[in-house]
């Protein structure tokens, strides 16, 4: 089946808006638990990314930049890295890491990400 660019390109900023905002609404101070939640989402988000030749080369990119889900700030600032490894090979200009903070808003109403009451 021939490849189709737009359908690639749609997946792959719909799968990065998925990944940053999770990040974005990841604990500040997360447990134990809620950090190998994290590391384990993004080691199998990369396993079954559905475009298999970028799974292939974003797992490579895992190996050399391994997951830091130790608080929001380091999970977002390591998912903006990669992001910017990945757009570094596809010759897409690089996203400022510094301006991460409120960039990625989950509409969702809520401080916590625990819901309403
Ligand atoms: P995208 O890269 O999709 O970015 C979307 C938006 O995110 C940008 O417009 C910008 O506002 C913001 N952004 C940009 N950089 C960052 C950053 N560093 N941190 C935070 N926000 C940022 N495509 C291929 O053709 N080959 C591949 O091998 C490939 N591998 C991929 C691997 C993964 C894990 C993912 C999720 C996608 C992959 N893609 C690949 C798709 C590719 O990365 C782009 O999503 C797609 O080309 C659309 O690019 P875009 O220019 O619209 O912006």
């Amino acid at each position: 089946k021939l490849e189709n660019a737009t359908a690639k390109a749609e997946l792959g900023r719909a799968a990065w808006k998925l990944l940053h905002t999770t990040m974005a609404r990841f604990p500040e101070h997360p447990t134990k638990d809620e950090s190998l939640a994290l590391k384990t989402y993004i080691s199998l988000f990369a396993r079954l990314y559905p475009c298999g030749d970028c799974a292939k080369h974003f797992q490579k990119v895992l190996a050399k930049y391994p997951p830091q889900t130790g608080s929001r700030n380091s999970a977002a600032g390591w998912a903006c890295t990669v992001h910017n490894v990945v757009n570094q090979r596809l010759k897409k200009s690089l996203f400022d890491c510094k301006n991460i903070g409120d960039f990625y808003d989950c509409g969702c109403g809520d401080e916590d990400g625990k819901g309403k009451e």
